[in-house]
Parts: C-alpha cells; structure tokens; sequence
C-alpha cells in the first residue's frame, strides 16, 4: 500500500515516552525497536526513544548505530546548579539525547509546571542544543466545556518561546483525558485542533507554520495508528504506554513503512 499524505518539508516522527518505567534490562526491546529501525520498518519517519534519564547513556550505541534519536523527558531551566534531583538540557545533552520532552501533562499537573516554566525549560533545551517536543492538551472538563481550542492556544502562546524554529522545535497535541485511557478524540476532532495549532505557531512564529511538526498523542495502538497518522497535520507520534514494547511500537511506527512523504 502506497499513499500520499498531504504535507510537504516535514519528515513524520514516532517518539515513544518510557515515563518512569526501564531498568537496563528493559533496553532488549529499545534494542529490538532500534534494530527494526534500521531494517527500515518505520519507512521515512524518524525514531526517537525517549528514555528515563537512567538509560540513555546505556542506549546510545545502538540507538546511533540504527539511527534511533534518544530523548529525555524533562529538564531543569539552568545549565548547572544547586538543583538536587533535577538534570539539565546540557546533562542530557551529554548523556547522548538530541530531544527532550517538556510540558507533558503528567508533569504541568503532578509538578506544577505553568507555562512560563515550560517556556523557560524550552529555551534551556535551545540552549543547550537539544529538540524540545512541547506538550499541550485540554482536560476532559475542558473539552466539554468549549474550551479546548482557548486552553491549547494559551498553552502554545505561554510555553513556546518565540525564537524557536522547525528545527528546535516539535509540538506534541495530547488531550489529557486522552492518555493512558484508551479514549481517543474523534479524527474530526483531531484534525480541527491540529489546523488551529497550526494557524496558531503561524501567528506567534510567522514564517515556520509549515514546517513544524505537530503529533498527535494519547492512546496511539497499533490498531488505531493508521487512521491517526493520515488525519491532515497529524506529523506523527508521541507514543507512551504502546512504547514499552518493540513490538507494539514498531505497529505503530511501521504504518510509515509503506507510505510516501509527498514533497
Ligand atoms: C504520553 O504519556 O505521552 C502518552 C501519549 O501516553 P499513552 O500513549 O500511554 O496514552
């Protein structure tokens, strides 16, 4: 099966999110996703395995080897410092990382991360040479309210800093109510809130509206990932619980295998 999918200057990207899950052993199946990879079962999409802080320097050779991307998933907003606990864009830098997760939702709600913090973290990220995928979502009560397109415009406008380029920067769209639920908002829905994102990076970032990545996140399964994935300004993946496993990842990343990116 070959189709065209309508965009043109941005390669799709499948980035899976480990959360707080992964102890070394578990890198047999970043291993298995990274030799799928470069067997080109993702087709033209890019991979990125975004790992605990804890395994990305035991993940890179192989992740390099088969062209696998290894992010982090939240840094601090200073280089270096008095900060226990935290890591540092630069940190992860240095352990090997070329993205980082900032915004998601688990940590806006369970850390009280606002968005200026996003943002602050986000310039961190450009600072120390790293891709930022800033997360933006609505809750449930959001949703039912009317207020999903007000709250995601807010979130957008808040954490992403203005000098920030397709290059240095992905947009991860995840409904809150969303992920880990099994519950996926319509294609219809999707499709309208990813045309708003971007008329919306085009407003705040004149000029870069078409080139920046926008994925969609929240209970991607292999079995829903085709039908995701070709929804209009649907980029690509950021994937959670489903990247545990190589297989149940690389379902997901394959449905890239077979597609064309028009140019
Ligand atoms: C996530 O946490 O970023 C996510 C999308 O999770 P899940 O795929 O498990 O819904």
């Amino acid at each position: 099966m070959t189709e065209w999918l309508s965009r043109s200057e941005r390669r799709p990207l499948v980035a899976g999110n480990w959360k707080m899950n992964g102890l070394r052993k578990d890198l047999a199946e970043a291993d298995k996703i990274c030799a799928a990879t470069a067997a080109g079962e993702a087709g033209e999409a890019e991979v990125v395995l975004c790992l605990p802080a804890t395994l990305l320097m035991a993940a890179v050779a192989s992740c390099e080897a088969a062209g696998v991307g290894l992010g982090g998933q939240h840094c601090h907003g200073a280089p270096n410092g008095p900060f226990t606990g935290d890591v540092s864009a630069e940190m992860l830098k240095d352990a090997g990382a070329s993205y980082v997760i900032l915004g998601h939702s688990e940590r806006r709600a369970g850390h009280n991360e606002g968005n200026a913090s996003v943002r602050e973290k986000t310039r961190a990220a450009f600072r120390a040479g790293l891709t930022a995928i800033v997360c933006v979502g609505e809750t449930r009560a959001e949703r039912e309210a009317g207020d999903a397109m007000a709250i995601v415009g807010s979130q957008l406008t808040g954490s992403v800093p203005g000098e920030a380029t397709p290059e240095t920067l992905v947009i991860a769209y995840e409904p809150v109510w969303a992920i880990g639920t099994g519950l996926t908002p319509t294609l219809k829905d999707i499709a309208e809130m990813h045309r708003f994102i971007r008329e919306r990076l085009e407003a705040d970032l004149s000029g870069v509206r078409d080139r920046i990545r926008i994925l969609y996140g929240g209970s991607v399964k292999p079995s829903n990932a085709a039908e995701l994935m070709r929804v209009p300004n649907v980029d690509g993946a950021l994937v959670g619980g489903a990247s545990l496993t190589a297989r149940d990842f690389m379902g997901i990343a394959s449905v890239y295998r077979d597609l064309r990116v028009a140019s």
